[in-house]
């Protein structure tokens, strides 16, 4: 039987929905409209595109958004100068400073310098120790993407060996933690590989689910899945003969071995965005 395809499209859009009533709720009885700041700095073209897709998702549940649009020539004095104030808007919720960064601008300072409660992207170290105690404030939004569609799904984590495909600190990492952690989405045995793990293909052919998120196109061909595993795929690549986005996985080959898997685009991609939406709500309400 072919894979069941996992409609990140679907599941994002009913999330939103729930936000935007949940949005809609939290303004009724407190008459506070949450509000993203979002900040870019450069002429990055994709990172362009990212923030007007998370201003436009933003309009559609009824969070108020902010876009501060800073040179590429912008300091790293001025950049922390401007989250500062923001810290301390009470008027401002969230804020998301878009990554990639000019090379004048260390990431990791600027990352830090935003109020753990505003850390809308969870980050900062502080809400990145929290995950790993299992007490978040604020989940990652992809990986968080990725635990929902599993639970949307009916893909059970509890007991699965999961495999993780990539140690990166905005996925792969805390991905791991939370797929570990005890509850719904959680309870997995989980295994996390990298460019050093030896023997990759015989690890990811012992997974219940396997998740790669390691930004090489195709990479998880048909021979490293176990028949009947769950598959999500992560991975944004531009297929170099098509120009057209892909995966970290070979999505038609896997179609006849896994029993689902997500596609791109229109799997996590989608989830992401849908998460900081619920984020920023979050930090609204945690400002009260
Ligand atoms: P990073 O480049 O930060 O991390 C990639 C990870 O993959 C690293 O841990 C690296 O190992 C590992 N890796 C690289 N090559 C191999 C290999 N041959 N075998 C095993 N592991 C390998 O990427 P990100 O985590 O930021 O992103 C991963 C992918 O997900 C990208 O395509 C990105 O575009 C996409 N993405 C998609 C999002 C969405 O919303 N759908 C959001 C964020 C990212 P090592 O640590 O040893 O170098």
């Amino acid at each position: 039987m072919p894979a069941k395809i996992i409609d990140g499209k679907a599941i994002a859009a009913d999330l939103r929905e729930k936000i935007a009533a949940d949005v809609a709720e939290f303004h009724a009885s407190t008459s506070v409209t949450p509000h993203l700041v979002a900040i870019l700095v450069g002429d990055d073209q994709a990172s362009a595109v990212y923030v007007r897709n998370k201003e436009a998702d933003c309009a559609k549940v009824g969070i108020k958004s902010t876009l501060h649009r800073l040179p590429a020539e912008t300091t790293q004095a001025d950049l922390l100068e401007l989250i500062q104030s923001l810290n301390h808007y009470p008027d401002v919720h969230g804020i998301l400073c878009q990554l990639p960064l000019p090379a004048q601008i260390d990431e990791q300072t600027i990352l830090d310098s935003i109020d753990p409660s505003k850390d809308v992207d969870a980050f900062h170290p502080e809400n990145v120790g929290r995950i790993a105690q299992g007490r978040p404030r604020f989940l990652p939004c992809t990986p968080h993407g990725c635990q929902h569609l599993l639970i949307a799904s009916g893909i059970e984590t509890k007991g699965a060996h999961a495999v993780v495909l990539g140690r990166s600190e905005i996925v792969g990492k805390p991905l791991a933690m939370m797929l570990m952690q005890r509850g719904a989405g959680g309870d997995a045995t989980v295994t996390i590989c990298h460019s050093r793990t030896k023997g990759l293909s015989e690890i990811t052919r012992q997974a219940d689910i396997l998740i790669a998120a390691i930004g090489k196109t195709k990479f998880v061909t048909a021979d490293m899945v176990k028949p009947g595993a769950a598959v999500i795929d992560v991975g944004i690549n531009r297929d170099e003969s098509t120009g057209k986005l892909v995966g970290d996985v070979d999505y038609e080959a896997l179609l006849d071995v896994a029993s689902a898997i997500t596609p791109v685009p229109g799997g996590v991609g989608p989830m992401t965005r849908a998460m900081l939406l619920r984020n920023t709500l979050t930090a609204a309400k945690l400002s009260r």
